[in-house]
């Protein structure tokens, strides 16, 4: 079985907007509170999340996150990735790095935006990281319950034992995933001009800030029980669904229930929202599980 939380179905400023006025932002329901982009997956024993962005920490707490396998990154945009330095809390926990699985040029952000981690001599406490390299070939995320690599030495940081006992700092290695006994599909698309990935496992996909997905990638989306897509608005957008495309895209691909996440303030509060939707298409909400 597989199952999947939504821990933040907003756009990139979430809802509220700082500062904002509108009925949304005002709204008083839970459902119109909406942290940046992220989900939760759990898979054949193994605990997955898709994007860590700003809001990383408050949704590992709220869902009493207290292990992850993995982190699969879908692009480099900041409402994606700027939670990224909060994995020391698993450094510190598990004792070992935090397995990230991305494209090649999201790591070149990740190197530009936090040089700082992969440096050969960190300062003490910098998030420690295994990146697995990722396209849009079938890969295989493993399970890394195996803990205790990293051993803390005070005001110096994470250290590697090795067996005659001599400390050697992590190594920041970058690897290709493996591709044999595939558990995640990735599913090509575009964010405007950007390459981006969304994934699929078991029978749950979760695409978000796509504006347009090739042909080719349809057969991976058959047979689907949950389908997650953005939307920003009703009106088009230079890199993301409007809600009249991602309807389309719905029906196109007919899985039994779609989900719509990256929402924006442009559209109704949540109530409002789903009366405006066929009933196979709902709004998400923060907090929303849902299993194949
Ligand atoms: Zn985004
Ligand atoms: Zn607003
Ligand atoms: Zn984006």
């Amino acid at each position: 079985m597989t199952k999947l939380t939504f821990l933040g179905t907003g756009t990139s400023q979430g809802v509220p907007i700082i500062g904002c006025q509108c009925a949304v932002c005002k709204s008083a329901d839970p459902k119109d509170k909406r942290l940046r982009a992220a989900a939760l997956v759990e898979h054949d024993g193994l605990t997955i999340l898709i994007d860590a962005g700003p809001d990383f920490r408050a949704q590992m707490l709220a869902a009493d996150v207290r292990h992850l396998d993995a982190i699969l990154l879908t692009h480099a945009h900041k409402d994606h990735t700027g939670g990224l330095d909060d994995v020391r809390s698993f450094n510190y926990i598990d004792k070992k790095a935090v397995e990230i699985y991305c494209e090649a040029p999201v790591l070149k952000s990740l190197r530009n935006d936090y040089a700082y981690a992969f440096e050969e001599h960190k300062y003490p406490g910098s998030p420690e990281w295994r990146v697995h390299l990722i396209d849009d070939r079938p890969f295989r995320v493993a399970s890394s319950a195996q803990s205790g690599e990293l051993e803390w030495v005070h005001d110096k940081g994470y250290f590697y034992r090795l067996p005659d006992g001599s400390l050697v700092p992590p190594d920041n290695a970058v690897t290709e995933a493996p591709h044999d006994a595939p558990n995640v599909i990735p599913i090509r698309g575009f964010h405007g001009q950007m390459p981006i990935l969304g994934f699929r496992i078991g029978h749950i996909a979760y695409l978000t800030d796509f504006s347009s997905i090739p042909d080719s990638e349809f057969p991976k989306l058959r047979d689907l029980e949950h389908l997650t897509l953005n939307t920003v608005s009703y009106k088009p957008h230079h890199s993301h669904f409007s809600l009249e495309e991602a309807l389309a895209l719905a029906e196109r691909i007919g899985a039994r229930h779609t989900w719509l996440t990256h929402l924006s303030h442009t559209f109704p509060p949540y109530a409002q929202f789903c009366r405006e939707l066929p009933p196979q298409v709902q709004p998400a909400w923060d907090g929303l599980t849902i299993h194949d």
